[in-house]
């Protein structure tokens, strides 16, 4: 099979039949061998239903229904395990994402061997609230990741070698970050492509403004996972040797003055007053509560199935 079409989709039923009709148009016109892949992520409203009287008449469709609303990434996730095609290709349920781009992100994926292909919506169809903040998060993400020719991290439409959906697992918001989690289970080929995008025609966005904490919070977190994920005692053991440094430094510190104002007869030096002293109070417990938390990270990560998992290039 050419392609899969991987449609995330939580209460779109007005967009549905445009949007099929219009995937099956652009399939047509070139011939693919395809499936589309609705993942129905708890929606409230007649969207399910809208899908399974698609599939009558279209044998391509398939259709995941969540039995509650999980949110995009798992939806995403899950729509990966089940596609087929050689070329997996996501996009928006709300007509956002336009169905033309597909066989110009197919030709890219096939013959200029990329691995992802991430859409880029160069002139966007949003409000201001939504494109500032935008900017500023994709130029962080930018920064984070070292993936540096990427644009638009969060564009919904995006396409990818098959290997690539199933070698990462989309879990919590991740959706945001898939090209740095594709980069971090080791695919290097990311490429971009500018896209069409529209404003939305039916219904709303299902993302307020805690979008973007959350946002940056995850990055914080996958930037730790590709970092110290296998080996987290690099990073708290080498905080928590800091802290001690500094601690035994002011304990020196409050013992030097000590035996001085013992020795001298008009300088008095008492502990409790000192900073030294609570400095290094601070430190000593701040430095072993780095080294337990290196520990039990290290006891966590010898456990976990994930940690030899390479992706080889060549094996003779
Ligand atoms: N979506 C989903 N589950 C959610 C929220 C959104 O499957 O919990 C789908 C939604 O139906 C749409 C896509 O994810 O197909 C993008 O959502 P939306 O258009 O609201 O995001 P925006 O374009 O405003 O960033
Ligand atoms: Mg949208």
């Amino acid at each position: 099979m050419d392609i899969s079409i991987v449609v995330p989709l939580y209460n779109e039923e007005e967009s549905l039949p445009e949007l099929t009709a219009w995937i099956e148009r652009v399939m047509a016109e070139h011939g693919y061998s395809y499936e589309i892949i609705f993942v129905n992520d708890g929606s409230t409203d007649g969207s399910q239903g809208i899908v399974r009287s698609l599939a009558q008449n279209n044998p391509h469709i398939r259709s995941i229904s969540f039995a509650r609303n999980y949110g995009k990434s798992p939806a995403l996730n899950e729509g990966f395990r089940k596609s087929q095609g050689d070329v997996v290709i996501t996009m928006d349920a709300d007509l956002q994402d336009s169905p033309d781009e597909i066989p110009e992100l197919y030709r890219m994926i096939m013959a200029e061997g990329y691995d992802l292909v991430s859409g880029w919506k160069k002139k966007r169809y949003d409000p201001l609230s939504k494109t500032i903040p935008t900017k500023l998060f994709n130029a962080t993400a930018r920064r984070v990741s070292g993936i540096k020719n990427l644009h638009d991290f969060n564009c919904g439409l995006k396409a990818y070698r098959k290997d690539v959906v199933k070698h990462i697992e989309v879990y919590g918001d991740m959706h945001r970050y898939i090209p740095y989690l594709a980069k971090n289970a080791g695919y290097k080929k990311i490429g971009e492509k500018v896209v069409q995008h529209q404003a939305r025609k039916y219904g709303h966005t299902k993302f307020g403004l805690d979008r973007f904490v959350n946002g940056y919070l995850d990055l914080a977190t996958l930037w730790f996972q590709s970092s110290f994920g296998v080996k987290p005692m690099h990073l708290f053991g080498l905080l928590g040797s800091l802290m001690f440094i500094i601690g035994f430094l002011a304990v020196l510190a409050v013992l030097v003055l000590k035996v001085v104002s013992i020795c001298s007869e008009d300088y008095n030096f008492y502990v409790t007053n000192s900073v030294y002293f609570y400095l290094s109070l601070a430190c000593m417990v701040m430095g072993l509560q780095f080294f337990l938390t290196g520990f039990i990270g290290e006891l966590i990560t010898r456990n976990s199935p994930e940690r030899n998992n390479y992706l080889i290039a060549e094996e003779f």
